[in-house]
């Protein structure tokens, strides 16, 4: 059950219409506003030296950032919400909360990429050390824990290849290690209504709104949404980062949220559609998606997830290169390029295998990762259908 601004019990797609609105402090307009703004005055010098007024500067927040972090934490069942310009930059403000030098901490194999580069460039340079981990480990993460372990990070299904992850044991091994161990969440692909992590255990869910909130495609967004014990860290590292989204972006972000419900419905039916589809074609070897009965995290996906949606990856079996341009480069309707969550179905090529350590990728073939959209499955069908006779034609 979610809940409405004012505590009222409601589905989730009723809150994503609800949450954050208050049109009657705004003429009735229904929706928020766009506060753009750097300086924000003070009445009197009393009221300067309280430090006590809602808001004060541009950058530490807007009525308009306010109502959708509101509305997210909610959504999440936390304590408090921080929006970034990025998802991006959610992840690297969560991860900078808590670690410094002399730490070390987990991070699964198959997190999204440049939250690995991240940690390999950047954590490094500042003394953090990484270890990954395999994304099937479940409780035994607890015999990777050490004295100076601060953080363990999940992201379940993970990014290309959709293993889930037990979550729920592997915070509470992290639990029962140390009460110093802050378990961190990517909660992209799922979004709050299909997945809540900090409801399995993590203290901080972490999402791209990029993706399925803003869901167009027409802007950047990130949050992180904490519970009581990480509200606090969260916060102080937004603020010290100076970490702030812009005015329309987040206007976009509430958009957004109102279709939320509806959108995923259809990204995840759609997205079977395909799945169930392409599992049938004799050109593909294996298709990644927790929600087929026959996927090894179908059980782990059952069990912790609401829903699913329209992203999932398959391999090929092994074919020229020329036969893989002539399947992507004439479909019609899907796009290629990166990031995902729009109207707009995609297909995009890529390779873990150069960069996995803990659980190195040794499917042959090439994986594609597909984001199935908000067009008719049948019509997508047709195109992929198009697709595999311009690959077998290209074989020969
Ligand atoms: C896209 C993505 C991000 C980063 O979001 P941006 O808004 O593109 O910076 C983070 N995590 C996951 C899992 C993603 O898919």
């Amino acid at each position: 059950m979610a809940t409405t601004d004012d505590d009222t019990p409601v589905t989730p797609a009723t809150a994503v219409v609800h949450l954050g609105r208050e049109p009657h402090a705004h003429h009735g307009f229904v929706n928020v506003p766009v506060y753009r703004g750097s300086t924000v005055l003070y009445p009197t010098l009393a009221s300067l030296d309280a430090m006590t007024q809602a808001y004060t500067y541009g950058r530490r927040g807007t009525p308009t950032v306010r109502a959708l972090e509101d509305a997210l934490t909610r959504l999440a069942g936390g304590a408090d919400t921080k929006l970034a310009a990025s998802g991006y930059q959610a992840v690297t403000t969560a991860l900078l909360a808590f670690v410094e030098a002399g730490d070390h901490i987990l991070m699964v194999d198959t997190t999204y990429q440049p939250t690995r580069q991240f940690c390999d460039y950047m954590l490094r340079r500042l003394g953090v050390e990484t270890e990954y981990y395999d994304p099937l480990i479940g409780s035994g993460i607890a015999r990777l824990i050490r004295p100076n372990t601060r953080l363990v990070y999940v992201e379940s299904p993970g990014s290309q290849t959709f293993e889930m992850q037990d979550v729920p044991a592997i915070a509470a091994a992290a639990r029962a290690a140390s009460d110093k161990i802050w378990v961190l969440a990517d909660n992209t692909w799922a979004s709050p209504l299909y997945c809540q992590p900090l409801a399995l255990g993590a203290d901080v869910s972490i999402e791209a709104g990029t993706k399925y909130l803003v869901g167009h495609a027409d802007a950047l967004l990130g949050s992180v949404t904490s519970n009581k014990r990480a509200a606090r860290h969260i916060e102080r590292s937004a603020g010290h980062l100076g970490v702030c989204p812009g005015s329309e972006e987040t206007f976009l972000g509430l958009r957004g949220l109102r279709t939320l419900d509806v959108r995923l419905a259809r990204h995840q039916e759609t997205g079977l559609s395909l799945a169930r589809w392409l599992q049938g074609r004799t050109e593909i070897t294996r298709v990644m998606h927790p929600a087929l009965p026959d996927d090894p995290g179908h059980a782990l996906w059952k069990r912790d997830c609401k829903g699913s949606t329209g992203l999932f990856a398959v391999l090929l079996r092994p074919v020229s290169r020329r036969a893989l341009a002539a399947f992507l480069d004439g479909l019609k309707l899907f796009g290629m390029g990166y990031s995902w969550g729009g109207y707009e179905s995609l297909v995009i090529p890529f390779d873990c295998s150069s960069y996995r350590t803990a659980a190195p990728w040794t499917g042959e073939g090439q994986t594609l990762r597909f984001h199935a959209g908000l067009e008719n499955a049948d019509d997508l069908i047709a195109d992929l259908a198009a697709g595999f006779d311009r690959m077998a034609a290209a074989s020969i």
